[in-house]
């Protein structure tokens, strides 16, 4: 055999002999990637999820497409994230409700958020508002802690399902201002707010960015914040601590994550995609804009948001315990 072709026999018969990881770190992403949001369209994981995957499709050079999974509080899409082939095709954009505090709040889940994923990094975490409908004879928070204790049973407070961000919000407010009220869901606060801005429920603990623009528009009326100091956006907004419900504070972070199992190779590129649209001038100015608390890209690494969820289980399961509430 002459040298040349002895060469590129061997060259050929290593490249077989490659591990399929190996191989897959120069290939990866070769065609579009499903972002699994667990909630409707429109709503506020939707929304921070379209604006970073938007950023990072065009650093992988590969689509992202969103899929609105909807439905229970998140944990069905969750759920479909967790069973997808584990091969970085399919990633999950998901909050702290759908993976921390539902722990507390269902019997039993058809996944572990710790031993089924993979952590990518933090996208963003949302301060709350406590929106009400217009017509809502409360002017202030006071006026509406009063209204809802005069009103209970009666009074309906709007939210995204089980463990849902809107649900964590609504159900603190609520035992902390020791009221029982109907709950109403929806697949996801983007419809609910439409039902709210319509007047169809009294009243709703939603995140920043998906709020502020009705509020802005005066369809709805903010009463307060759920972050210990007042909004930027909303300076004539009390917090809800400063209103006399002390120590409420909710604050949801966004993450995303993968199935367990899949090639690290694809879990680095993705998280260096989410690094690049952290770092992006134009994507920060509007997130920030909406009151979004976007992580410094350095800070959007795998183990600090495996740390975060943890901190956040840690934190959220006993305090929904301690509350008094049942799982179902
Ligand atoms: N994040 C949900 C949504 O995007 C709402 C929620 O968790 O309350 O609709």
């Amino acid at each position: 055999m002459k040298r040349r072709n002895l060469l590129s026999t061997v060259a050929a018969a290593a490249l077989a002999a490659a591990p399929l990881g190996a191989m897959a770190q120069t290939a990866y992403p070769t065609k579009p990637i499903t972002v699994i949001v667990p909630f409707a369209a429109g709503g506020p994981t939707d929304a921070l999820a379209r604006v970073l995957t938007a950023r990072m499709g065009e650093a992988l050079g590969q689509t992202m497409i969103v899929e609105n999974v909807g439905g229970a509080g998140g944990t069905i899409g969750v759920n479909k994230a967790a069973k997808a082939t584990p091969d970085g095709y399919t990633i999950l954009f998901a909050h702290m409700g759908t993976l921390a505090v539902n722990i507390a709040l269902y019997k039993s889940l058809p996944y572990d958020s710790q031993k089924d994923f993979e952590p990518i990094g933090l996208g963003g975490t949302n301060p709350m508002v406590l929106v009400t409908k217009k017509g809502l004879p409360a002017k202030d928070f006071k006026e509406f802690e009063a209204y809802v204790k005069a009103n209970q049973k009666k009074a309906q407070y709007g939210m995204a399902g089980i463990g849902a961000a809107s649900h964590l919000g609504g159900l603190m407010l609520n035992s902390m201002m020791k009221v029982d009220v109907l709950e109403i869901p929806y697949k996801g606060t983007g419809p609910a707010l439409n039902d709210l801005v319509s007047g169809q429920f009294d009243y709703m603990v939603d995140q920043a960015v998906n709020v502020l623009p009705q509020i802005k528009a005066g369809t709805i009326k903010a009463l307060g914040v759920s972050t210990l100091k007042r909004l930027p956006q909303l300076p004539d907004v009390p917090t809800i601590d400063e209103s006399g419900i002390k120590g409420y504070e909710v604050t949801i972070w966004n993450g995303f994550f993968v199935a367990k199992g899949t090639p690290k190779d694809a879990i680095d590129k993705l998280n260096k995609a989410l690094v690049t649209a952290l770092g992006d001038e134009k994507v920060r100015a509007r997130l920030i804009d909406q009151a979004v608390d976007l992580p410094e890209p350095k800070d959007a690494t795998p183990e600090a948001l495996r740390a975060q969820l943890k901190a956040s289980i840690d934190k959220w399961v006993p305090t929904i315990k301690a509350a008094g509430v049942q799982p179902q």
